[in-house]
């Protein structure tokens, strides 16, 4: 009885630990296009986005390695008669 609490526990730390990554991966997402919308990269600009790009990865591994996922499978058009298969988590919405 005591154990099934602990995992239920567990599970539930994780799955806000998950929100949480993903919410600073939606921050970084956004500022990253916000930057790439400006038309003029000005090298400061370059400095900051390769930061978030960094970030953005790190962001990522944090969210894969805590999220239960959950696969589906989905086919992309990438041609008129060319379909490519992803694999993507429904939860975290990362692809695989
Ligand atoms: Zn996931």
């Amino acid at each position: 009885m005591e154990s099934s609490q602990e995992e239920n526990e567990e599970k539930y730390n994780k799955e806000i630990n998950v929100t949480n990554w993903l919410e600073l991966y939606n921050v970084l997402n956004q500022k990253k296009n916000e930057i790439n919308n400006n038309i003029i990269l000005s090298s400061q600009n370059y400095t900051i986005c390769k930061k978030i790009n960094e970030l953005i990865k790190l962001v990522e591994e944090k969210v894969k390695e805590n999220c239960v996922h959950k696969l589906e499978y989905d086919y992309i058009e990438l041609d008129i008669d060319r379909y490519e298969k992803i694999c993507y988590c429904s939860k975290c919405m990362l692809t695989f």
